[in-house]
């Protein structure tokens, strides 16, 4: 793979390589990177979320959700809420941090660390990480040690990974590095299928999805619905 250059703060670095950095309450900049962020959510980041609050996926969608479109035929993005109080601070950022702790997205678990995912020909995955060093951020003064895999896992992360990889089957699609356009059912679907989920399912056990499983072969818990509902849309974005 190659590697990519990367900007002034941010570093590669090893899975097994070692980094002072702790986060906690008591640090002076306690939830200022919950604040003027552009923070994209995957699907896995609704599905959590939205079982955290106890919200169906559409109002979840209504309630905390942005969606971008860079022109009108291309997929979709989609971005928590900022609200308007002079700091642009996350939706769910509260005095004793986030309101949605058990929940939060995984770009908010992972920083200061960040993984990039790289589809390979043979659809395997090839990933690395990188460190991001913001000027503002005290943890790094810290003194505990961290490693990418231990902090990874403490962080919850490899759930996140697991299901992110499965969409990046679709958002690095050889069809969309050859720049491919969407129809606007196509970017219907792809809302559909991976960030309204409940809805989804309702569809799915009316038999109402083109070329989706019988009624009765639904998956019954979210996770594996997701990822039912990943190849369903594959096959609606690039085979149909
Ligand atoms: S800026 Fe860094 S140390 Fe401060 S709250 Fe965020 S992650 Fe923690
Ligand atoms: S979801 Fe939580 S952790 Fe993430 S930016 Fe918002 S308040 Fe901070």
């Amino acid at each position: 793979m190659n590697k990519p250059l990367l900007p002034r703060n941010v570093q590669r670095i090893e899975k097994e390589e070692r980094f002072r950095f702790s986060c906690h309450p008591s640090v002076g900049c306690f939830t200022d990177c919950c604040r003027q962020l552009e923070l994209a959510l995957t699907p896995y980041d609704v599905l959590r979320l939205k079982k955290g609050c106890g919200l169906r996926s559409q109002e979840f969608l209504d309630r905390y959700v942005i969606i971008e479109q860079e022109d009108h035929e291309t997929l979709p993005r989609l971005y928590l809420t900022m609200v308007d109080d002079g700091r642009a601070s996350c939706v769910f950022v509260g005095k004793s941090g986030c309101t949605q702790y058990q929940d939060r997205p995984g770009a908010c678990r992972a920083y200061p660390m960040g993984r990039a995912a790289i589809r390979q020909a043979d659809n395997s995955m090839d990933d690395f990480y990188v460190l991001l060093q913001e000027d503002h951020c005290h943890g790094f003064q810290e003194r505990l040690q961290q490693d990418v895999a231990t902090y990874s896992t403490e962080q919850g992360l490899p759930a996140y990974n697991r299901f992110n990889d499965a969409v990046a089957q679709i958002l690095q699609h050889e069809q969309i590095r050859q720049g491919k356009r969407f129809s606007e059912q196509q970017q219907e679907q792809f809302i559909l299928a991976l960030y309204n989920l409940d809805q989804f399912r309702t569809l799915l056990l009316a038999g109402q999805l083109t070329g989706a499983r019988p009624a009765d072969e639904t998956p019954a818990d979210d996770e594996s619905l997701l990822l039912y509902a990943i190849d369903w849309l594959q096959d609606r974005l690039f085979k149909d």
